[in-house]
């Protein structure tokens, strides 16, 4: 029985927002999201990662105060 399932699901780079087709794709080990292959592990990916990071522990700091 052939499988037939969304294969053309695409995904967007969390760093460039381009459409990552989804063999192509990688996910970031921290923020868990889809990065394009240009985007992985460069420095832009990096400080992207660390910026949304932050952005969530200041979330959760934010009803503490
Ligand atoms: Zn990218």
């Amino acid at each position: 029985m052939p499988q037939i399932s969304n294969n053309n699901k695409l995904f967007k780079c969390f760093v460039c927002n381009a459409a990552i087709h989804d063999d192509k794709v990688s996910y970031h080990e921290q923020v868990n999201l889809p990065v394009c292959q240009s985007c992985k592990g460069s420095d832009e990916e990096n400080e992207k990662a660390k910026e949304l990071l932050e952005g969530l522990a200041d979330g959760f700091v934010c009803g503490c105060i």
